[in-house]
């Protein structure tokens, strides 16, 4: 399929769930305390049969994708990029001469969570990346592992992992970091300057095959340097093995992560099971047309140690599997462990190996399952829910949307576009609208989500020939 193809085939996606998102608000506002019973009894039949036309639609439109060999192509074509970017991170990890070999230095302290520090860490690979220099991962002293990165994952070389060098500074223009052979990278917030290839940014070589490939290029990015990152140590492979098995982890399954704790109230809202588990349901209809489902399963990873039970007597017609340990591990008091390291790996593990995902991207921990499970299928980006935000990816140059469609404001929330306008977004409410910023009228205000499309990133690279021959 051409490139214009996938991307008005996308777009039929996207605009029938964006449809959907609408409807669904505006028949459940008719529902307020005035409506008669009479009406609430009306309302619910139309947004039950409303509901069976887009499962109908979201079917056709997923028979369309997979027709005519296009899923053989997807297949065939995830595998080779992937193999490039691969080739290529592994020819930039293992230099001829690492005592001579120009390096890029992070350190994996960063004070925060193991989802953020992961973010962390691509954000350094991709420099890395962008400068061409092998990227040395200071772990030594982990807050989850006082062992270092080496204990549960494989090194990211096997030939240069130290930092010695005959100069080093800090990082600084091209012109300053040219001739020093060791640079040493802060956190993204307070990187100065920024180049233009940070998140969410796709290297132009190959931008327009994964731009053909993938919904969401950037994610399928991310999930590339994810995959060469967490190569699991023979231990923890083991470990995943057992898990696996002790656990009954197998699909149709969807992966469930609701993070409450300390992120509640101050990052993100409190969400009920009813909430996520309304979703789950929508899935397996929408799947139920696709083929025969012999139970309906989920994975559920929570830092809530009460959420399991509660989950398990309320939907009973589910299988719920989960860690009871992992729990209690993920709790604020016992977080920063080596079994709580376990834990998370595990637990986002699943997550990135279950068929679809719901879950609240104010978290990174949904955010890195996401990402891993993009290199885990040609193209998994429209394989989730999140309850709040739109992905994204901390400390990432603005996030735009470019307008298809123009657009004349109904009410003074709504803002007036024309085609071409960027408009930099805030988010999407999920109820047929986003809020943002026209950049060229600089007003701010809800627009109908349905009239964009991503304004993709796109920004040179080093090319790595010598890793393609
Ligand atoms: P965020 O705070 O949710 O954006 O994500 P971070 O990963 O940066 O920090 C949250 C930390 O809480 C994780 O790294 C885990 O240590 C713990 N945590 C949160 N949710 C879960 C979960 O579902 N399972 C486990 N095992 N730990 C979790």
């Amino acid at each position: 399929p051409s490139l214009e193809h996938e991307h008005l085939r996308r777009k039929i996606e996207n605009g029938i769930k964006e449809m959907w998102y609408y409807l669904r608000s505006q028949l459940h506002s008719l529902n307020g305390d005035s409506g008669s019973s009479e009406l609430k009894a009306k309302v619910k039949n139309i947004l039950e049969e409303g509901a069976d036309h887009q499962r109908t639609l979201l079917n056709d439109i997923y028979n369309l994708s997979v027709s005519n060999d296009h899923h053989a192509w997807r297949e065939k074509e995830a595998r080779e990029l992937s193999a490039i970017v691969q080739r290529r991170l592994h020819t930039l990890q293992n230099p001829r001469d690492c005592s001579s070999a120009k390096k890029l230095v992070c350190n994996m302290n960063k004070g925060c969570g193991y989802g953020c520090q992961l973010h962390h860490v691509v954000y350094c690979f991709i420099i890395a990346y962008g400068t061409q220099r092998t990227f040395i991962l200071e772990s030594r002293g982990w807050r989850y592992s006082p062992g270092g990165w080496e204990k549960i994952f494989q090194p990211l070389s096997d030939t240069c992992i130290d930092r010695q060098g005959s100069s080093s500074r800090s990082w600084g223009s091209a012109a300053l970091i040219k001739d020093v052979q060791v640079v040493d990278l802060p956190i993204v917030d307070n990187l100065n300057p920024r180049p233009k290839y940070l998140p969410q940014t796709i290297p132009s070589d190959l931008a327009p095959r994964i731009m053909r490939l993938h919904g969401n290029p950037f994610v399928w990015w991310v999930g590339q340097f994810m995959k060469y990152l967490l190569r699991p140590s023979n231990t923890l492979s083991e470990e995943i093995e057992r898990a696996t098995s002790r656990l009954g982890f197998k699909g149709p399954i969807v992966g469930v992560h609701v993070r409450r704790t300390d992120k509640v109230g101050t990052e993100a809202a409190f969400h009920s099971i009813d909430e996520y588990m309304m979703y789950v349901e929508e899935y397996y209809s929408l799947l139920s047309a696709r083929q025969i489902i012999d139970q309906k399963r989920i994975y559920l990873a929570t830092d809530d140690p009460n959420l399991l039970e509660e989950t398990r007597k309320k939907y009973r017609e589910y299988e719920v599997i989960s860690d009871n340990d992992f729990s209690r591990s993920a709790s604020l008091s016992s977080r920063y462990t080596e079994n709580s390291l376990h834990a998370i790996v595990l637990d986002i593990y699943f997550l990135s190996r279950s068929n679809y995902l719901v879950c609240t991207f104010s978290s990174q921990v949904c955010r890195v399952a996401y990402e891993i499970m993009q290199s885990l299928h040609p193209d998994a980006s429209g394989q989730f829910k999140s309850l709040d935000d739109v992905y994204y990816f901390g400390g990432q140059h603005g996030h735009n949307q470019v307008v298809l469609q123009s657009h004349k404001a109904r009410r003074v929330e709504e803002i007036d576009m024309t085609v071409g306008d960027k408009i930099g977004i805030a988010g999407n409410h999920w109820n047929g609208y986003s809020k943002g910023k026209n950049f060229r009228t600089g007003r701010i205000g809800l627009y109908p989500s349905y009239k964009v499309a991503e304004d993709i990133r796109i920004a040179d690279f080093p090319t790595y020939p010598e890793a393609d021959s």
